[in-house]
């Protein structure tokens, strides 16, 4: 089958489009005709390294898969060959405590599909049967893909960690990315009051459009100002940060007492700066984030397929043209997700 692989880590050039051998039927599980794969800034990133991560390669890459099941192993009735499925970007043991409690993400044993195990920027995937959802019939195999993994990170950091209330302010930091816009979707539909930021007004515009109620400009303004002003000098209730950096030390004094900072990411900076008097007078909470459980990706799946998300796609591009795709996502000269068709 033809796959979008990775032959070492480095640059634009290691990411490749090579003939590789069909995966093998788990005993538990089945083999998915991929129909489509989003892309993610973590495939960038993996295709750099990082000193922890191990890959054997080739490694195929992309973690946001949909599909239709192809074969089933004997024994299997969940799933049946025909069925839309979304695969389950992570997967886990699904016998310890984290899995049981449905934190999957916290488990020993937790892998992500196109970071430390195979990825599905291909024609075939394997899964175990119970990483498979059905696809509610209103989602394409696009949209499906495109909503699993940003979607599933926002929830979980919203829902999960942050427990952002009906009427809170919240502060989207970065609103034009993927989580951010998610973020901005999963705050709307919790009734949470909507402060966006981006680096353009072409974003800002998108991220009201998606629910806002303010959006600021944090290249011609100053947040931290701007979010005092807003709120009548009290602060926001939740930040949703993935900036890191600089950023952060601010996103943490835009929180009103007894405020909570989420945080999946660090795109600016891996080292951020706190004011530790901050953090305890205004008894604030620090929260970091990754993923979510399988539960929590059905539920999400089950709210975009009755309307409440909806994935903004950039643009579709077929496998052939995988490298065209990897340029146009490095560029961030896009709003939304890109997705590979095979
Ligand atoms: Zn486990």
């Amino acid at each position: 089958m033809r796959a979008l692989a990775l032959v070492a880590h480095g640059g634009p050039e290691v990411a490749q489009l090579l003939e590789l051998p069909d995966p093998v039927l788990p005993i538990d599980g089945a083999i998915i005709r991929v129909k489509a794969c989003a892309l993610n800034h973590l495939d960038l990133w993996v295709r750099r390294g990082w000193p922890a991560l191990r890959l054997t390669f080739p490694h195929i890459q992309g973690s946001d898969i949909a599909g239709v099941v192809e074969h089933v192993a004997d024994g299997v009735i969940a799933v049946k060959p025909g069925d839309r499925v979304l695969v389950s970007p992570g997967t886990s043991c699904g016998n310890c405590a984290a899995c049981g409690s449905g934190n999957d993400s916290l488990c020993a044993k937790y892998h992500l599909r196109g970071e430390t195990m195979a990825g599905g920027a291909c024609e075939r995937v394997a899964a175990a049967a119970n990483d498979l959802l059905r696809l509610p019939d209103s989602l394409s195999f696009e949209e499906a893909a495109a909503t699993s993994l940003t979607f599933l990170t926002a929830w979980h950091m919203l829902v999960a960690r942050a427990h952002l209330a009906r009427g809170e302010w919240i502060l989207v930091q970065a609103a034009g990315s993927g989580v951010g816009s998610a973020a901005i979707q999963v705050a709307r539909y919790l009734g949470a009051q909507i402060i966006a930021t981006a680096g353009d007004d072409a974003k800002l515009d998108r991220a009201k459009a998606l629910g806002a109620a303010h959006a600021i400009n944090y290249r011609t303004a100053d947040f931290l100002s701007e979010v005092r002003r807003i709120t009548a000098k009290r602060g926001v209730d939740v930040v949703f940060e993935s900036v890191g950096g600089e950023t952060f030390e601010k996103s943490v004094r835009a929180l009103a007492p007894g405020g909570r900072l989420v945080t999946c990411g660090a795109t600016s900076g891996a080292e951020a700066k706190i004011d530790l008097r901050v953090l305890f007078w205004k008894q604030l909470s620090l929260l970091g984030s990754t993923m979510g459980g399988k539960r929590e990706l059905a539920e999400v799946l089950r709210l975009a397929g009755a309307g409440h998300f909806k994935a903004v796609i950039d643009r579709v591009f077929p496998l052939e043209k995988a490298r065209e795709a990897l340029f146009a996502l490095e560029s961030r000269e896009v709003f939304g997700k890109i997705v590979l068709v095979p």
